[in-house]
């Protein structure tokens, strides 16, 4: 069995074909999703679909690509996640390939996502583009590591990939491991103990290998896996259950509902 640990299914590309898209989960064995928050108008609709569906979670927080958002503070945040299927905080981070220009509010706004997670006692969720340093830094000046949580979408160096790690948290894998051109985050996934690696799909974005460039849907994440398992040279089967575990284990989910 299989989780997405990041989806958007409740964009409306996706949520349309809702029922379908559960569907080929069940299919594929892809048990449980996740579904990341992006922006506080639009977090009741993910909210709703965890509670609509026993085997997706919800995650709150206010992504840092959206930039005339009203500045979520930590005691909101942390108020919005008090509920039992909300199990993380995020999406959050820092973006500096998407934006440009003075990016304080964006470091800010990063903050105010860590003390949320720290106050409820919830894991994050962290984007990071071309900004290494400045999410590393600011995990370490926030105490981060007193929450953990997960890289997602993992593109960064496998010096990055161990700093996080120190800070306990995860790295996930998405279908961009499956691209040709991914040579070196191909080397990272071959590296990282199996005891820290999720997956997911981060779709609609990003399909992996052979849907490259179509829709993506959590159904897919298994092919994020084969890539792994094949990396690797282990049993899919092997990369199944130790992602699975860890999911349950860095969200603090008891798995048996
Ligand atoms: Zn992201
Ligand atoms: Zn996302």
């Amino acid at each position: 069995m299989f989780i997405d640990s990041h989806c958007h299914l409740d964009f409306p590309d996706l949520a349309k074909d809702l029922d379908e898209l559960l569907l080929n989960m069940q299919k594929n064995q892809v048990t449980h999703a996740l579904c990341v928050s992006v922006d506080l108008p639009h977090f009741p609709r993910v909210r709703a679909l965890a509670e609509a569906h026993e085997n997706i979670f919800a995650s709150v927080g206010v992504h840092p690509d959206y930039e005339d958002e009203i500045e979520p503070q930590a005691a909101e945040l942390a108020e919005l996640a008090h509920h039992p299927k909300v199990i993380a905080i995020g999406e959050t981070g820092l973006d500096y390939f998407r934006l440009q220009g003075d990016l304080e509010w964006q470091r800010e706004r990063f903050r105010q996502h860590i003390r949320a997670a720290r106050k409820i006692n919830k894991p994050l969720i962290i984007h990071t583009r071309s900004a290494a340093v400045d999410t590393l830094r600011i995990m370490q000046e926030e105490g981060a590591d007193q929450v953990g949580g997960v890289m997602h979408c993992f593109t960064e160096s496998w010096e990055v990939a161990q700093q996080a790690m120190a800070m306990n948290f995860y790295i996930s894998f998405s279908g961009i491991v499956t691209f040709k051109n991914a040579a070196a985050l191909k080397e990272v996934a071959r590296n990282i103990p199996l005891d820290r690696m999720l997956i997911e799909t981060d779709s609609p974005y990003l399909a992996p290998v052979p849907f490259r460039g179509k829709q993506n849907q959590p159904a897919f994440v298994r092919h994020v896996a084969e890539e792994i398992a094949r990396l690797r040279a282990v049993e899919l089967e092997e990369i199944a259950i130790a992602t699975t575990n860890n999911f349950f284990d860095c969200f603090k989910v008891n798995r048996n509902g």
